[in-house]
């Protein structure tokens, strides 16, 4: 079966930008600048992303997941308000670590903007982000914040949590050593203090086999980066054809996922078993838990795809 003109269509998008401002030592962006020239493509690609966007009539929602910072960028910052503007946009949400200005949200329809907001214990201090999250609470903007849990980022993990309104969710990510992912790095009271912490931990601490699996990807949901080029998600790299140039009714169709697994949260929300919509509503992409779906429920499906 084949894509339909209006059917609702999840966009991830991925452009060139690849720098940040801060210097988290597990990552490949750390301080990492770009050139003029480099920043200039950037902003081109993102310009045609969204002029593509806003001549759609299909419904569409945008997620940002770039490589490095972007929100610091005012292209970005313009290219979530105009998108938020759109009638047929429903949500857009964007990764970022919270350190630029957000003066500039005053101007979006922020009921369908999300951030996606990434503490990280080091590079900012921890009142200078909950200052952040105030800022956006007074404007009124959706969002979730997490942190990677590392064991020796637990304390500000707990005092985070305790310093945060109630009502912000926060997530941890669990820390990734190895190809069980979770359960080789944590002790059974690791697990435990962190689950209290974060309700929805134990999803994220496995590596789901998801070879021959449905997944929405490359039917209702599709990753773009700067050039149009599509693939199905951000984790297999097979291309299936390119947004400026080939028709989106011929791309899209159910296809079973090829990889072995699938261990991010980016990804394997759209397993239609884990029935992810149920506990995230309209916040699935900047992961805020929206939805009225019973939690207990969503833990059970994520350990029935075992
Ligand atoms: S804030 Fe994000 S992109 Fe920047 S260095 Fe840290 S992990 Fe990398
Ligand atoms: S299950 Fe994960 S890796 Fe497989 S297609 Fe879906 S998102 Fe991609």
């Amino acid at each position: 079966m084949t894509s339909r003109l209006l059917d609702p269509l999840t966009l991830l998008y991925r452009g060139p930008l690849s720098s940040c401002n801060y210097a988290c030592p597990y990552c490949p962006f750390a301080k990492r600048t770009e050139t003029a020239a480099q920043h200039a493509a950037d902003a081109e690609a993102l310009a045609r992303f969204v002029d593509w966007a806003a001549a759609q009539t299909r419904p569409l929602s945008v997620f940002f997941t770039p490589w490095g910072e972007a929100l610091v960028r005012w292209r970005y910052q313009e290219a979530v308000t105009r998108l938020s503007h759109l009638g047929h946009v429903g949500q857009v949400a964007i990764q970022t670590n919270l350190s630029g200005k957000l003066g500039w949200l005053e101007q979006a329809e922020r009921s369908k903007v999300g951030l996606w907001a990434t503490y990280h214990p080091g590079e900012v201090t921890r009142a200078r982000f909950l200052a952040r999250c105030a800022e956006l609470d007074a404007l009124g903007v959706r969002y979730s914040v997490g942190v990677v849990g590392k064991r020796e980022h637990f304390g500000e993990i707990e005092a985070l949590r305790a310093a945060l309104p109630p009502q912000v969710y926060l997530w941890v990510n669990a820390f990734s050593q190895g190809p069980r992912k979770a359960t080789s790095y944590y002790s059974p009271a690791d697990l435990e203090f962190l689950s209290r912490i974060d309700p929805l931990f134990e999803v994220n601490t496995r590596h789901y086999p998801t070879r021959g699996k449905a997944c929405a990807t490359g039917e209702t949901v599709l990753s773009v980066d700067g050039d149009g080029t599509l693939r199905r998600c951000h984790f297999v790299p097979r291309v299936l054809g390119n947004l400026y140039t080939d028709s989106l009714e011929t791309i899209l169709r159910p296809r079973p996922c090829p990889r072995p697994t699938c261990e991010c949260h980016i990804g394997y929300v759209h397993l239609p078993q884990l029935e992810a919509e149920a506990v995230y509503g309209p916040g699935l992409l900047a992961r805020i838990p929206e939805g009225t779906g019973d939690v207990g429920a969503y833990l059970a499906r994520a350990r029935g795809l075992l």
